[in-house]
């Protein structure tokens, strides 16, 4: 999978995305992923790429024009046109399984705003959906396509030893993981539950899945309850 990412802000980017887990990916050639600077399409011999909305109000909205050339470019490197998504507080709120369905694209556009956001006319032009990180407003778009490419990333073949990593993981069956321990066996007087040690895999499965319901019914209910519909509907 191929990542591109349009911004005003690429270092930022770039700072997150070379550490961990990513940062490996990329050089491993699991994944690739390119910052591109919006302020490097611009026209403007000022370097522009800001002005004031038509019809006034507060702050400064970025260009059609530098943005368009932007994902022209890309469209050129690539050979063709990418998913291309703009991150906004107007989008859908990014979930698990998003990530799952978006991880399967071959080539992703994420166009991040800042300022008061972006020219609706470009929007309408090279958009193919809108996704938000969660139900308020941030100073740019940066953040929220770190989140989406993070997630989006680490399902990519490659970049995590195995699939398992994250199929046993909260939300990827429609419920939280389970409690985990590590060494030492007793920790502040408190130890670690007694099934853990004791090699029946079946048994720690049971014990793992009975605490993974359990917890989503204490933390998110609203999750638990459309667990147990699913449950239901694949019983009869
Ligand atoms: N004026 C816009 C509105 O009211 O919908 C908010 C603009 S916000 C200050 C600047 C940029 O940050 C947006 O263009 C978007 O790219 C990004 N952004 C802010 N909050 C976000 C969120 N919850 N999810 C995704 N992107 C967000």
């Amino acid at each position: 999978m191929r990542i591109d990412i349009a911004t005003l802000f690429p270092e930022m980017c770039e700072a997150v995305l070379s550490e961990s887990i990513i940062g490996r990916a990329r050089k491993s050639g699991a994944i690739e992923v390119h910052c591109h600077n919006i302020r490097d399409y611009t026209l403007d011999k000022h370097r522009r790429v800001d002005d004031t909305p038509y019809g006034g109000g507060m702050g400064m909205l970025m260009q059609a024009e530098p943005v368009y050339r932007c994902w022209t470019a890309v469209c050129e490197m690539l050979g063709t046109k990418p998913h291309s998504i703009y991150l906004s507080p107007k989008g859908s709120v990014l979930t698990q399984e998003k990530t799952v369905s978006l991880s399967k694209q071959e080539n992703l556009f994420l166009l991040c705003g800042h300022y008061e956001g972006i020219d609706q006319r470009v929007l309408d032009k090279i958009i193919d959906e809108e996704i938000s990180v969660g139900d308020y407003v941030l100073t740019g778009g940066e953040l929220p396509a770190l989140v989406l490419t993070d997630a989006v990333a680490r399902m990519c073949h490659g970049v995590l030893p195995s699939a398992v990593c994250f199929e046993e993981e909260s939300h990827f069956n429609g419920l939280l993981e389970y409690p985990q321990y590590t060494r030492p066996e007793v920790w502040e007087g408190e130890a670690v539950p007694e099934v853990l040690l004791s090699g029946h895999h079946l048994k720690i499965s049971q014990w793992r899945q009975q605490k993974s319901i359990e917890i989503t019914q204490e933390k998110r209910p609203d999750m638990y309850a459309l667990w147990l519909a699913e449950q239901k509907k694949s019983e009869t």
